[in-house]
């Protein structure tokens, strides 16, 4: 085994059964004495290094992987569960470029009673505003409390998918979504485009 000396580091190969479990040892060169265990310190010290090195990896590759999936899976996640468009929009990861292609436009609410319950539904109209044909995007519309709410504030978010598949340069398309309980009052509607 390799020992080596506190003081100036000088090395020297010695049999660990010199050592015994362990030993007193004086450095011929300083004088320097200390109490030597048998345990190989530098490879357990590299042994270490090597865990530590391990543990990073691992900690990063799964921070990486994470940031990955959430940023690429970004659709199907908001498809499963539409509220965490939130959270994208809190990360500004929206997609301006889906939104200057789409248009908007004429979109009113309609609400129908029934068994007691007021349910509401949307209609509006997706124009194709690009000179190419376009993927159709899925709509996902929020509602708030007020104009004043916050991001955080959304009372009920889904998604709508449209029928169409595709939208040819200037395309209109009417929509109409399916009715959806809605208990609040004052609700400011919200509608975005997502390509799926
Ligand atoms: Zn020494």
């Amino acid at each position: 085994m390799i020992v080596i000396c506190p003081g100036c580091h000088c090395k020297y190969s010695v049999q660990a059964d010199a050592i015994g479990e362990s030993k007193m040892v004086r450095c011929a060169l300083c004088s320097t004495t200390w109490q030597q265990s048998s345990i190989d310190e530098s490879a357990l010290r590299q042994k270490n290094h090597v865990v530590h090195v391990i543990k990073w990896t691992f900690f990063w590759f799964t921070v990486f992987v994470s940031l990955f999936s959430l940023f690429f899976t970004k659709n199907v996640i908001i498809k499963i569960w539409p509220p965490a468009v939130c959270f994208y929009d809190f990360l500004g990861l929206d997609s301006q470029d889906t939104k200057k292609m789409f248009v908007i436009q004429n979109v009113s609410n309609f609400f129908v009673q029934k068994n007691h319950k007021l349910y509401m539904g949307l209609k509006g109209e997706l124009i194709n505003a690009s000179n190419d044909v376009q993927v159709m995007p899925s709509l996902i519309i929020s509602l708030k409390n007020d104009e004043k709410s916050s991001k955080s504030s959304y009372r009920k978010v889904w998604t709508h998918d449209l029928m169409y598949n595709k939208l040819l340069p200037n395309q209109k398309v009417v929509f109409e979504t399916e009715l959806q309980s809605v208990p609040y009052n004052n609700l400011i509607c919200d509608i975005k485009l997502d390509v799926l």
